[in-house]
């Protein structure tokens, strides 16, 4: 190992590969890609979205990117990753972005903000994995990705079905799919929602997968009903951390028992190769609240699966 080898978020050369870095050191940045704004031949950027401000219990998932960003570390140094036996940076060129700057003195200004994000990654030619934030952060991703590809399928895990109805233009983290369903940026009858545990008698259109069920029915009759349901549609990842129980991810700001574990959301994501991702986020990890950073790690882990879901996904034709 030289000193070209630390710090590999700011020194890495090449876009592709994995450089193993002392886990416990150096700057950091998602998965040791490189820290960097240039998107030119870059597959995936990763960037943060620290916005926190649309939660009605506690806040604190601003600091998910950087917790993510940090624990990630822990996961950058093997061949492969375990489940998939390929390293998806052999494959795909990925950086870490950086995070979108919005002013929180302005919060009308917000939701402009990370659609502009998204609009300059997207037109760049990059697709996006981003980091939350709390869960409001993925209404105006998911509006940039529709206006590239069209109505998107909503694969979202989560405790909550974040479609109560409200007012047109609130900023809310438990209401942007009920607008977007109606905005028609998502398709919700080529939708799912998976791992939900409260109680919401409008499904809006949404195919609904409740924890129970899945508890029920494993994780093989999950994925048929997830391959069934979007088929080849694009489809947008949405995965917010209180989809997994709190015993695995205690760190986030609106747990609720009776949750997936770490591993059956691992084994369905495994399950899903093929299907024609073109989007993905993983939102709030609120690390105040975390215990030995376990969110975290099963943010980032759960991100990095993505990721090789998104490799492993459909080829343009
Ligand atoms: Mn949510
Ligand atoms: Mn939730």
């Amino acid at each position: 190992m030289s000193d070209s080898e630390i710090d590999l978020a700011v020194n890495r050369e090449s876009l592709y590969g994995t450089i193993v870095e002392p886990t416990y050191s150096g700057v950091t940045s998602f998965m040791r890609r490189k820290y960097t704004r240039d998107l030119s031949g870059v597959d995936v950027a990763v960037s943060g979205v620290p916005y926190d401000l649309a939660t009605t219990y506690r806040s604190g998932a601003r600091l998910g990117p950087r917790a993510i960003r940090s624990i990630s570390s822990t996961l950058s140094w093997e061949a492969a990753v375990m489940g998939w036996n390929f390293d998806p940076f052999d494959e795909l060129a990925v950086t870490d972005y950086g995070d979108c700057y919005f002013d929180p003195g302005r919060p009308e200004q917000v939701p402009d903000a990370i659609y502009n994000h998204a609009k300059s990654i997207l037109d760049a030619g990059a697709a996006m994995l981003t980091l939350g934030g709390d869960h409001f952060i993925s209404y105006p991703l998911i509006k940039a990705h529709a206006e590239v590809h069209g109505p998107i399928s909503l694969i979202h895990f989560d405790a909550h079905s974040d479609t109560w109805a409200d007012e047109e233009g609130r900023i809310d983290y438990g209401t942007m799919f009920y607008h977007a369903a109606r905005d028609g940026i998502i398709d919700a009858e080529n939708s799912v929602q998976v791992g939900m545990r409260t109680y919401n008698p409008d499904t809006h259109g949404y195919n609904v997968y409740e924890a129970e069920w899945v508890h029920e029915h494993g994780a093989a009759k999950t994925v048929e009903k997830i391959r069934e349901t979007v088929g080849d549609r694009p489809c947008y990842f949405t995965f917010d951390i209180d989809c997994l129980d709190p015993s695995f991810a205690p760190g986030t700001g609106t747990p609720v028992v009776g949750g997936l574990s770490t591993a059956q959301a691992l084994r369905i994501i495994r399950g899903l190769g093929g299907i024609n991702l073109v989007g993905m986020d993983m939102v709030e990890v609120a690390p105040a609240y975390d215990v030995s950073e376990i969110t975290a790690l099963a943010g980032a882990t759960i991100a990095l699966n993505l990721l090789c879901l998104y490799a492993r996904g459909k080829k343009p034709d």
